[in-house]
């Protein structure tokens, strides 16, 4: 996986030194010598992950990450703080500061390059969710993307899979100054029975069970349909790196190494779980806003901007199939009179009833959308004329013949429709021909009286008729 890494030091040594190491495993590497330098990269360059120094004169590293993920345009890269310092207190600030993670110098090379791959493997995961989060935001609905900074990291289920009473002890104390609900389970076994019935935000999982090798229990968990998705946290001691290495190739988010250090492992949780809830906060507001910017919220049917995309595939099926569509426009008569009388509440009332009906009278594959106020339009797929005049007089008699039950005085309201209707053929048609045609007939069946169906070159259909044909064509 190739991408592009910035390192930033003030120390030209430590820059070559990684630098060489990163472009040995091929991966293209832009430098920075300094905090302002490297604030001003990360803007122009957008690489997909920094390593950022800690100690540096002027703006030092928790400056530099604090602005980085301060800034929406930014705040999405993974940020790893590099520090000579072994204190654990300044990797906690860090974390908390919003850096992703943490290398400690002299670097580790597997450490490197493991915490360097997932990190970059989990951005082009988020950037793929931020891509079509934008595409929803163009789609007209969302609120402002946000960071994962702004997730809530307390309450969270977390399995330990772990066989030593102090270890787990330990794990439990710290956790649970975020109250989070923590289980344990001493073998791979009962770990998968918890699994089955429970939906954990994090697996913390032991490379040194007794019977066990934790590796093939990370592995399993990876391809378990339960557990796929949820991040893994590894404790191993320094001579299990090799393994940690290979769990991290495997699909495991992050290690913690032996001694555990309760700070740390408190900051590496919660890093996890906030990852974890903006990834599904994203999935979330991407469907619910898909579903909005496509349906209208009063009635459930499907919008203009669906209508409009839908058809376009229809004609161009129409064209390779050589067969005909019909489209339908239908407007409620005389509506204004309804909201101005009875009040908006009651319209609305009618709106829904009204699209119900319309739904009701169509089959699956034909479409009906909400174009706007008291307007609709049905499409009719791959129908003869005959059929069109048919269909259409149906909907306007499932609006006139039976009353519409709401909340205005009397208990219910009698209700008209006209509808204009146009043939579209194989040939070469836009969407806005088409609509205007079939507007050009409901024109008319306004100009008509109203309560009628009218189609283009046809003029207004004879209810009578339509009646006893249907009679005969029962479905
Ligand atoms: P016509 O028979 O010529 O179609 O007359 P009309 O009164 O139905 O048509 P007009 O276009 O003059 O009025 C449409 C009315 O629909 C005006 C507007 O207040 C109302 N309307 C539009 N959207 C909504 C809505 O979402 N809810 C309600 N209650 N009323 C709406
Ligand atoms: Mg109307
Ligand atoms: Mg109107």
């Amino acid at each position: 996986m190739s991408a592009r890494v910035l390192v930033v030091d003030d120390i030209l040594p430590n820059v070559k030194l990684l630098e060489a190491k990163l472009a040995s495993e091929y991966y293209e590497v832009l430098t920075a010598m300094s905090g302002a330098e490297a604030l001003e990269k990360v803007e122009k360059e957008a690489p997909d992950i920094v390593l950022l120094d800690v100690m540096m004169p002027g703006m030092d590293g928790f400056e530099v990450c604090t602005r980085i993920k301060d800034n929406p345009a930014t705040a999405h890269i993974p940020v790893v703080m590099v520090t000579a310092l072994t204190d654990s207190e300044d990797k906690v600030r860090g974390l908390e500061a919003g850096a992703d993670d943490f290398l400690s110098k002299p670097i580790n090379d597997i450490a490197l390059m493991a915490r360097v791959r997932s990190l970059v493997r989990l951005k082009m995961v988020t950037d793929e969710w931020r891509v079509r989060e934008t595409a929803a935001n163009q789609l007209g609905v969302i609120d402002e993307s946000s960071s994962a900074m702004d997730e809530a990291t307390d309450k969270a289920k977390i399995l330990v899979i772990e066989d030593k009473d102090f270890e787990c002890q330990k794990i439990n104390e710290t956790l649970g100054q975020d109250h989070d609900l923590i289980t344990i389970a001493s073998s791979g076994v009962e770990a998968l029975e918890h699994i089955t019935k429970t939906d954990y935000d994090v697996l913390i999982v032991s490379l040194n069970l007794e019977d066990e090798d934790g590796l093939r229990l990370c592995s399993h968990l990876k391809s378990n349909e339960r557990s796929r998705a949820v991040p893994i946290v590894m404790i191993g001691d320094e001579e299990d790196m090799p393994k940690i290495a290979r769990g991290m190739e495997l699909g495991a988010h992050d290690y913690i190494l032996r001694p555990v250090d309760r700070n740390e492992l408190l900051a590496r949780v919660r890093t996890q779980i906030r990852r974890k809830r903006f990834q599904e906060r994203l999935l979330a507001t991407y469907e619910i806003s898909l579903s909005m910017a496509l349906t209208d919220s009063l009635t459930g049917l499907y919008n203009r901007r669906y209508l409009e995309v839908h058809l376009e595939k229809l004609l161009l099926k129409n064209q390779e199939n050589r067969k005909s569509l019909a489209v339908l426009m239908i407007d409620i008569d005389h509506f204004k009179l309804v909201n101005d009388t009875h009040g908006h509440a009651v319209g609305d009332e009618i709106l829904k009833v009204f699209a119900h009906r319309l739904m009701d009278k169509l089959r699956s594959f034909d479409l009906v959308a909400r174009m706007g106020g008291e307007e609709f339009e049905a499409i009719l797929p791959d129908v003869t004329t005959e059929r069109a005049h048919m269909v259409a007089e149906r909907l306007r008699r499932a609006i006139a013949e039976e009353s519409f039950v709401c909340g205005a005085e009397g208990g219910s309201l009698d209700i008209t429709t006209s509808i204009g209707g146009a043939i579209i053929d194989h040939e070469d048609h836009t969407i806005e021909e088409i609509l205007d045609r079939a507007d050009k007939a409901l024109y008319e069946a306004k100009n008509g009286g109203r309560n009628c169906s009218v189609f283009e070159d046809v003029g207004k259909l004879d209810p009578e008729a339509f009646k006893s044909l249907e009679r005969q064509k029962i479905e």
